[in-house]
C-alpha cells in the first residue's frame, strides 16, 4: 500500500525564498534561476512546488527548456490533470457567458487568467482555434482531454490548432504544423457588434484576428466622425466598425493578405474603404507633412517592446507616431491610440501620448482609457495578463 502511494507522488520541485514569495504574492510563474533543485524533471511534469525548508506551495506544470520553469495549477495537491482540465474548461466557459455579449468570436481560454496556463482557445462561429504553448499542455493525454472537452461543449465543425514555431522551439517541442485536430471545416464568417469578418482558420496573425480588441471597436465606432485613418488596420477591424457608422474610412498595413482579407470583409459588410498597402510610419509622415486632415484616427500598431530592454525605443516609437497623428486631427478630432506591449506601462502611453499633443501644441483630452475585451481576463497578482491599452481621446 504504501508503494502503491509513493508511485502516486509527484515529483518535488524545491523552489527558493524569491519563488515562494512570488506565488505567496500571486504570481504563477517561478523562473528557472528561482529553482533550488528540479533535477531529472521529465519535460511538462505535474509537479509539487516545496519550498526551501520543503513545505508544500501548491501543484505546477513544469517545463525542463522555458525561462517560467513553474506555471502554477493549484494550492491543492493534485495527483491527475485530466478533470482538473475538463473542470477549467468549463468554468472558463462559464465566465464567458456572462461577460461576452454581441459576437460568436471571442476567447474561450485565455491561459494563465483562466488557470489553464499554456493554452489558449478562441471561437470563431462554428470553429476553435487552439494554441498549446508549453510542454506540459502539449502531452498526448493532455491534449485528447482538451480537445475531447470542448467538443462535448461546443460541438464545432473543427478545431484547428494553430502552431508558433518559435514557441516549440523555445519550449523544446518537436516541430508541428498547423491543422486539424477535429473535423473538416477551416473557415468561416463571424460577426461581432453587428460587423461581419471572414476568417481562414490556417492563414493571419495571432489565431486569425485580433479578439482582444472586439469591445474597443465599438467604443471607438461611438466616438469617430468625419473622415478617418485606420493606420495598422490589419484585416480592418477598426476601419470597418468606423466605416459602418459613416465615416469615410482609409486603411493602411504593410501586409498584403490583410488587406486583401480587409477588402473582402467590405465587401461582405457593404461598406466603402480605401485600402493602402505600405508603411504606416512612413505614410504618417508623409501625410502629415503634406497637410492631410482628418477627423478620426486609430493608431494600433504591433507591439514595439517585446522586453524591458527596448522599452526607451518602443516609447520613442509610440511618441513619434502620436504626434503625426495628432498634426493631422482638425479641431475636436477623434484620436483612438493603442499599445499591446505588456512593457509599456499605462502610465507611460499615457505620458508619452500627452507629450505628443503638447509638442503639437494641442490639448488632449481623454475620454475612454481601455483595455482588453473581458473575455480576456486580467488575473490580479499577474500584470503580465494586463497588456492593451486603448486611449480614446478628443484632441483641440
Ligand atoms: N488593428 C488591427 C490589428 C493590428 S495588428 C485589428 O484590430 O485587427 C498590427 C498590424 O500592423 C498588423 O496587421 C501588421 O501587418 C501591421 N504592420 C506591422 N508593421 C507595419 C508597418 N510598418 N506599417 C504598416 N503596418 C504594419
Amino acid at each position: 500500500m504504501a508503494a502503491k502511494l509513493s508511485s502516486l507522488e509527484n515529483p518535488k520541485v524545491k523552489v527558493s525564498h524569491r519563488g515562494a514569495q512570488r506565488l505567496k504574492a500571486g504570481h504563477v510563474w517561478v523562473y528557472r534561476s528561482d529553482l533550488v533543485s528540479a533535477d531529472g524533471i521529465a519535460p511538462g511534469s505535474l509537479v509539487d512546488v516545496v519550498d526551501e525548508r520543503g513545505r508544500f506551495l501548491g501543484s505546477a506544470f513544469y517545463s525542463s527548456s522555458s525561462q517560467i520553469a513553474i506555471r502554477w495549477l493549484s494550492r491543492e495537491p493534485i495527483r491527475q490533470t485530466d478533470d482538473l482540465l475538463r473542470q477549467r474548461i468549463r468554468d472558463a466557459i462559464a465566465y464567458r457567458e456572462r461577460v461576452v455579449e454581441d459576437t460568436n468570436a471571442y476567447r474561450v481560454v485565455f491561459s494563465e487568467a483562466d488557470f489553464l496556463p499554456g493554452l489558449i482557445v478562441d471561437r470563431y462561429d462554428d470553429l476553435l482555434a487552439v494554441e498549446i504553448l508549453t510542454q506540459a499542455m502539449d502531452q498526448e493525454s493532455r491534449r485528447a482531454t482538451i480537445v475531447s472537452e470542448l467538443s462535448d461543449a461546443f460541438r464545432p465543425a473543427g478545431i484547428i490548432e494553430r502552431i508558433e514555431a518559435k514557441i516549440r522551439e523555445l519550449e523544446q517541442l518537436p516541430a508541428r504544423a498547423s491543422g486539424l485536430l477535429l473535423g473538416e471545416k477551416t473557415s468561416t464568417v463571424f460577426a461581432m457588434n453587428g460587423v461581419k469578418f471572414h476568417y481562414d482558420a490556417l492563414a493571419g496573425q495571432k489565431t486569425g484576428a485580433f479578439l482582444d480588441q472586439r469591445e474597443n471597436y465599438a467604443a471607438a465606432a461611438q466616438y469617430a466622425r468625419g473622415e478617418a485613418l485606420d493606420a495598422f488596420c490589419y484585416q480592418g477591424g477598426f476601419a470597418l466598425h468606423l466605416a459602418q457608422r459613416g465615416s469615410k474610412v482609409t486603411g493602411v498595413d504593410s501586409s498584403r493578405p490583410a488587406l486583401e482579407m480587409a477588402d473582402r470583409n467590405a465587401e461582405l459588410n457593404g461598406c466603402q474603404v480605401e485600402w493602402i498597402e505600405g508603411n504606416a510610419f512612413d505614410l504618417l509622415r508623409d501625410y502629415s507633412a503634406a497637410g492631410h486632415k482628418y477627423d478620426t484616427i486609430v493608431l494600433d500598431p504591433p507591439a514595439f517592446a517585446r522586453s524591458r530592454s527596448t522599452l526607451e525605443t518602443a516609447l520613442r516609437g509610440y511618441k513619434e507616431l502620436n504626434l503625426r497623428a495628432i498634426r493631422m486631427l482638425r479641431p475636436g478630432g477623434i484620436l483612438i491610440t493603442c499599445s499591446c506591449s505588456y512593457h509599456v506601462s499605462r502610465a507611460d502611453f499615457l505620458r508619452v501620448v500627452g507629450e505628443a499633443a503638447r509638442d503639437n501644441r494641442r490639448s488632449l483630452r481623454i475620454i475612454e482609457s481601455r483595455t482588453q475585451a473581458r473575455d480576456h481576463p486580467i488575473l490580479s497578482g499577474v500584470p503580465e495578463t494586463a497588456y492593451l491599452k486603448c486611449i480614446i481621446s478628443t484632441v483641440s
